[in-house]
């Protein structure tokens, strides 16, 4: 246990409602590259190249030729003990839902129930022109069936995409809309691993603060909101988020 997972405990003790919101960190400790870091993709690859709306509807067997490595290297993934510790929260009625940037579903995988993907989510497939939805499986295996990568809609034979959302697409209105919902009720937000410098989320901390409610931000980088913070820490989420559960414990 440390100072920070303690004077965390304490908050979330006295809290109504309490939201994770969670970016690109949470995950590097099970071993996914954070794309948008000083080292990342986004730095050597420019995304509108590779991974956006356009690219997809005009050279699809690119944009998947730069998704599907990824999608392979996302499915071998396991969540990791700060995914855990969220998940035992929620589990102890004192996390009221997690929303995450990311997309590689390690929040569910790890057991917590409400999450709220914005950014879309590894779990589908689907089709831009008919609004078919497939799971992940059946988008691989047509994909593995075409001669060019890319998996095709059976209904209207338009290129399919994976549920995540590409540059330049909208983000998913329902996930917002909750993400939002879960904001205004909210007494405590704590960030995990996001440098919050994207919206949607980079608006859910001011919401909470603005309505008088405490804001943590475990996040290794800066983020434009630190001086809102609480309680601020850096440090691994595999570690820290468990120690707030063992403070939790301490405490009774
Ligand atoms: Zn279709």
């Amino acid at each position: 246990m440390t100072d920070t997972s303690l004077r965390i405990a304490g908050i979330l003790q006295s809290a109504s409602h309490v939201i994770a919101l969670t970016g690109a960190g949470m995950s590097t400790e099970s071993g996914i590259p954070d794309f948008r870091s000083a080292s990342g993709v986004w730095q050597k690859v420019d995304p509108m190249e590779v991974a956006s709306l356009g690219v997809f509807m005009s050279d699809p067997a690119r944009y998947w030729g730069f998704h599907r490595p990824r999608v392979d290297m996302l499915t071998g993934v396991e969540p990791n003990d700060g995914h855990r510790a969220l998940a035992e929260l929620e589990r102890r009625g004192i996390l009221a839902a997690v929303i995450t940037q990311n997309i590689d579903r390690l929040h569910t995988k790890a057991g917590s129930r409400e999450v709220i993907e914005v950014h879309g989510s590894l779990d589908r497939g689907v089709c831009l022109r008919c609004d078919a939805r497939v799971s992940l499986d059946e988008l691989l295996a047509r994909a593995d069936a075409a001669e060019d990568g890319v998996p095709r809609c059976t209904g209207c034979g338009f290129q399919m995409k994976s549920g995540v959302v590409m540059f330049g697409e909208p983000l998913p209105e329902d996930a917002i809309q909750a993400a939002y919902d879960h904001a205004m009720k909210a007494d405590v937000v704590l960030v995990a691993g996001s440098s919050l410098a994207v919206t949607p989320v980079n608006q859910i901390p001011g919401m909470v603060v603005d309505r008088g409610g405490t804001l943590i931000i475990l996040t290794e980088s800066e983020t434009p909101y630190d001086r809102l913070a609480a309680v601020r820490g850096h440090g691994r989420l595999g570690t820290e988020l468990p120690a707030i559960v063992a403070a939790l414990d301490a405490e009774g």
